[in-house]
């Protein structure tokens, strides 16, 4: 565990939720205190390299951030901006009506106690600033309509608060409004960057996919040797040599893989997973080393770079010719993809409408992005009877399914998974209801938090998910928690290994490729980790 971060899981979850002694508009924060809980301010190579105001080396425990001399004047006219532009941010400034109903259904509330990260109070930080300075009642009656004044310290709580939210909108399901404090979140993130304001474990990334096409900095012939030895790894596991192909001009498919699915572990099981099914479908598709990256953390820093960082797959699909683009197991690609990229960069009329080579499905929901789930796609190569699927040969995991929250509630992927797991494995179990699906709890380290500094915040922040597992854990002896996004894949089995040991991470097409039939294959001995197959028979117990 990191090195701020050392206490117990018998002490943190004894979570105080007396509200503190001082009051609420008090926006002082004792970062020295508090280490374990903020990232890490961004770093200035990284802001010069992305082009950004006001690049300069700070941390958050110094009492001077170098703040830009007009810093009050910008964050003024930047909140201004975005009340001219965006509807949505001026009624959600306006119509809170302070009911309280999203106040403890968010993760980091839960975990922390803390009422600031109440999603209601978490959003006032924000909104008492535009009270004071945006409406005639604030103008007027400062703190008595709930307006505050804008000060140093409250920008240094903004970066406090407003990194300690994942953007996962679970409390937006529970708001009779319809307010979606994620997208107030991702305001005030942008105003902070109006000040040179952001952590560096998004600036970093977001600088990598700028210079090699992902976050991980891998050059081109890094990630063609990468992608060499998965095949390398597969033929040893199946004895079926598969193709590799990148940058292969008229190619019909381009398929987008997150970064950490050829690189870190255990993405890269699902990454073999994925081999194997392209090459038994015969999928006429390619990789390509400058869009080698599906996550993009522009969604955690700015509109503008969002756009800027989903550009470049609809850059790569059009130089090598591409029909259609198929997106693996990844989280905020879909967000993306989903709610920003038609009025951002799109809509990808050079493509084609995505059909289906093999079953002849068209998929009328991608008309417009171009750009299918690989779920959607293995469900349907299911449902048509195009693949053969062993469940036994995954006997040895009894498995349950995280939602990860943006492609269950950011685009409603949420029986796909389900039917794909219930045909490659023989025990499924679900969580409780209320922790799933729609409502999903957050794995506490999306929207670029997933660092080590803050390592006490995301364990917190964690516990409401691992909580449900320990649940199916203890009910059902469930060993492994299958996701489909790599922000999961990556932060949750140390969540898991601090609150419920045993139990593993794996990608739902980690377990296709486990149990998929492959022509000409030797008898499978190991699944795709190397792990021997103990096979029950068949006798599996899943819930329906
Ligand atoms: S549920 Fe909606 S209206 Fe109620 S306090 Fe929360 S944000 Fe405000
Ligand atoms: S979006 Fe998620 S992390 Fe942010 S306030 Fe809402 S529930 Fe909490």
């Amino acid at each position: 565990m990191a090195e701020h971060f050392n206490k117990k899981p018998e002490e943190v979850v004894r979570i105080d939720y007396h509200p503190p002694q001082k009051a609420w508009m008090d926006p002082t924060i004792d970062f020295e205190k508090k280490r374990g809980n903020w990232c890490y301010g961004a770093a200035a190579k990284n802001t010069k390299y992305l082009d950004l105001p006001h690049p300069r080396d700070w941390h958050p425990t110094d009492e001077d951030w170098k703040l830009p001399e007009n810093w009050k004047e910008i964050i003024l006219e930047g909140i201004k901006e975005r009340l001219e532009k965006y509807r949505s941010f001026r009624l959600f400034m306006d119509i809170c009506v302070r009911c309280g109903a999203c106040a403890d259904k968010c993760h980091y509330f839960i975990g922390s106690g803390d009422p600031k990260n109440m999603p209601v109070l978490r959003a006032e930080l924000l909104r008492s600033i535009y009270r004071n300075d945006f409406t005639t009642a604030g103008k007027i009656l400062g703190q008595y309509a709930g307006g505050r004044e804008l000060t140093v310290d409250v920008i240094k709580e903004w970066f406090y608060y407003f990194f300690q939210c994942t953007e996962c909108r679970r409390c937006s399901v529970f708001c009779p409004y319809g307010i979606d404090t994620a997208e107030i979140t991702m305001h005030a993130r942008e105003l902070l960057s109006l000040l040179g304001i952001g952590i560096n474990w998004i600036m970093e990334p977001a600088a990598n996919c700028f210079r090699t096409g992902n976050h991980l900095g891998v050059p081109p012939h890094a990630f063609k040797d990468n992608v060499e030895f998965a095949a390398d790894d597969l033929k040893d596991v199946t004895g079926v040599e598969v193709e590799t192909p990148i940058h292969k001009k008229g190619a019909e498919v381009l398929v987008i893989v997150p970064s950490a699915d050829y690189f870190g572990n255990p993405h890269y099981y699902t990454f073999l997973g994925y081999l194997a099914l392209f090459h038994e479908i015969g999928l006429d598709f390619t990789f390509s080393a400058y869009a080698s990256e599906g996550g993009n953390f522009g969604l955690f820093h700015s509109r503008e770079m969002i756009k800027r960082l989903n550009a470049k797959i609809y850059a790569e699909a059009k130089r090598l010719g591409v029909k259609w683009i198929l997106g693996c197991e990844c989280g905020h690609m879909w967000r993306v993809l989903h709610q920003y990229m038609d009025t951002m960069n799109g809509p990808a009329d050079f493509l084609e409408e995505p059909v289906s080579p093999i079953t002849g499905t068209r998929f009328e929901n991608a008309k417009s992005t171009k750009m299918v789930h690989i779920c959607e796609f293995t469900a349907d190569l299911i449902q048509n009877g195009k693949i053969k699927l062993d469940p036994r040969r995954n006997d040895h995991w009894k498995v349950t399914f995280h939602d990860s929250c943006n492609p269950a509630r950011a685009m409603g992927l949420i029986e796909e998974p389900r039917y794909i797991l219930r045909n490659a494995c023989n025990y499924f179990y679900e969580m409780p209801e209320n922790t799933i699906k729609e409502q999903t709890f957050c794995c506490g380290s999306g929207s670029g938090l997933g660092t080590d500094e803050n390592l006490e915040m995301r364990l917190r922040g964690g516990l409401p998910r691992a909580n449900a597992v320990k649940y199916v854990r203890d009910k059902h002896g469930v060993n492994v928690l299958s996701c489909i996004c790599a922000i999961d894949k990556a932060t949750l089995p140390d969540l898991l290994k601090y609150w419920v040991p045993d139990v593993d991470v794996c990608g739902v097409h980690e377990l296709v490729g486990n149990a998929l039939i492959m022509k000409g294959e030797n008898e499978r001995a190991t699944d795709l980790r190397g792990t021997p197959i103990k096979t029950n028979g068949g006798q599996g117990e899943s819930q329906p």
